[in-house]
């Protein structure tokens, strides 16, 4: 076996371009890999404003393997689904569905508590790897593939071993992978999104039917709008979901999350469900509420240019239908993860990179084509039709780490063939020895753990939690970490 030092060596210096929910999932994936990450994020505040977040089984595997369960995401589970249709003349059709946990495993959170849990696992020093820094208020604006080397606003620049494009659907990154349209297009329909806390809807027996009993979910149709309501973070916050069809669509081609939103339109536009909705509606304030344009784009032909790979929206933007937007960013984390394993020779960066885009590249494509096709349908209220085994077997029921691994393993294979020699042909390794940073005083020297298969990413995982050192104790009163550079 070789020197332990040695290993010490061979972390890479990554540099990942923003941090919300697929930085910070990249981050954590590949600190676990013994790699030196820095996250750069444009925000000076780390910005938890968002609402319900929906979580099937390939977001739950991801969670999992980088340590996060569905307790530090206070998800709920959804046990029950209430379909209304209204019909032109205000006649309301309700049909209730039980959701068996196996058949549809249907969890619920929301952006807050699941940004704020891969935050503290980002943090959580206790987990082996090398300390992950965040640097906020951080903008990039250029960036040299080949070279790894992001250019900033402020003049600045850093250079790493590889770059990740985690900077969402505005992306500055893509204009740096070759070839392909890079044009984004907003689809007719708008969301609004909000998150009410329980509290509020207790006194008023209007409203006092979508938190009476746990786990259900209430969907309401009507026109060209359809307004889902889940409950979330343990019952105590109840999420808004309004898609609605927006004929003055292409105004604003730069809308952000934190861009403010106005209820009056809100109450406008829902003309036509009935009071309880409406009443629900009146409860949101103001600074509370989304209104968000929906992103897609054509697939690019690469995710990867040099030693950059984009992941998440900067790769794939899509229609965020069954929470498979977010499921895509965090399944690309944790293939990212898998592809750069310890020891990945810097002279492979570029080849793994490519083969991680083929890979991820094939799986996105198919799943934004389904989630358009979905979304419409579901707009309609036609999706009763579709076909449920193969969404929940091909969909949902993917395990990336399962495909990636057998994708390296297949390229692993072909570059032995390519030198002549199959004698050091090597599985993938996310099994293999993990090296925790030694203790200071003790240098060239590092503990080897020999975690059993699938360690990488559930190690540390009921370790010590380090929230109080980034946040104070509610998550409601969220405080940015000092920046460091
Ligand atoms: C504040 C916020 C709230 C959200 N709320 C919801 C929600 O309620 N429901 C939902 O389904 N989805 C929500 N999303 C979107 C969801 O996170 C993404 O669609 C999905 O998780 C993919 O994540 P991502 O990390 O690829 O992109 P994003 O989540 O969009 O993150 C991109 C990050 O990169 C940063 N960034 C952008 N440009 C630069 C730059 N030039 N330099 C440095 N940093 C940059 C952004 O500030 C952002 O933090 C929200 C996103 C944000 C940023």
């Amino acid at each position: 076996m070789d020197e332990p030092s040695a290993h010490k060596l061979c972390g890479l210096k990554v540099l990942i371009a923003g941090g919300s929910i697929g930085g910070l999932a990249t981050a954590i994936a590949l600190k676990a890999q013994g790699h030196h990450v820095t996250v750069y994020e444009q925000a000076l505040v780390p910005d938890t404003m968002g609402s319900g977040i929906t979580i099937f089984p390939n977001s739950l595997r991801a969670l999992d393997m980088l340590g996060v369960d569905t307790a530090q995401i206070r998800a709920v589970r959804i046990k029950m689904m209430i379909r209304t249709s209204i019909e032109e003349d205000g006649s309301a059709d309700a049909i209730e569905n039980d959701i068996d946990e196996k058949a549809w495993p249907w969890y619920q959170t929301t952006y807050q508590d699941l940004f704020v849990s891969l935050w503290e696992a980002a943090h959580d020093n206790s987990k082996p790897g090398p300390k992950i820094d965040i640097v906020t208020s951080k903008s990039v604006v250029s960036i040299d593939p080949s070279r790894a080397l992001i250019y900033f606003s402020d003049g600045t620049e850093a250079d790493g071993d590889v770059v990740i494009g985690a900077d969402g659907v505005h992306s500055v990154c893509r204009s740096f992978v070759p070839g392909g349209s890079f044009r984004r297009f907003r689809i007719k329909r708008h969301v609004f999104r909000a998150l009410i806390p329980r509290e509020r809807l207790e006194n008023d027996s209007r409203t006092i039917k979508f938190i009476e009993t746990d786990g259900r979910a209430h969907c309401y149709n009507h026109q060209e709008k359809s307004l889902l309501i889940t409950p979330a973070s343990n019952g105590q916050n109840l999420c808004i979901k309004f898609l609605y069809e927006d004929r003055m669509a292409f105004k604003n081609l730069s809308k952000d999350w934190r861009d403010p939103s106005s209820k009056k339109k809100l109450l406008r536009l829902a003309a036509g469900l009935p009071d309880e909705c409406m009443a629900l509606f009146e409860n949101i304030l103001d600074r509370d509420l989304q209104d968000q344009p929906i992103w897609d784009m054509d697939p690019l032909m690469t995710f990867q240019s040099n030693r950059m790979a984009l992941m998440g929206d900067a790769a794939h933007p899509m229609p965020p239908y069954c929470g498979q937007r977010i499921a895509m960013a965090l399944e690309d984390a944790l293939a990212l993860g898998v592809i750069l394993e310890p020891e990945t020779p810097n002279s492979e960066v570029d080849e793994r990179l490519k083969l991680y885009s083929n890979t991820r590249k094939t799986r996105a494509v198919a799943v934004q084509q389904t989630l358009r096709g979905l979304s419409e349908a579901d707009m309609r209220n036609f999706a009763t039709e579709f076909d449920a085994y193969s969404f929940h077997t091909y969909i949902l029921g993917h395990d990336e780490r399962e495909h990636i691994c057998q994708a390296l393993c297949i390229w692993k294979k072909q570059q032995c063939l390519r030198q002549g020699s199959m004698g050091f042909l090597e599985l993938p390794k996310p099994s293999t020895q993990i090296f925790e940073e030694e203790p200071r005083g003790d240098e060239g020297k590092s503990r080897q753990r020999s975690p059993s298969p699938k360690k990488w990413w559930s190690i540390g995982r009921k370790g010590s939690k380090t929230w109080s050192r980034v946040f104070s104790s509610s998550r409601e009163t969220l405080r940015p970490v000092v920046a460091t550079s």
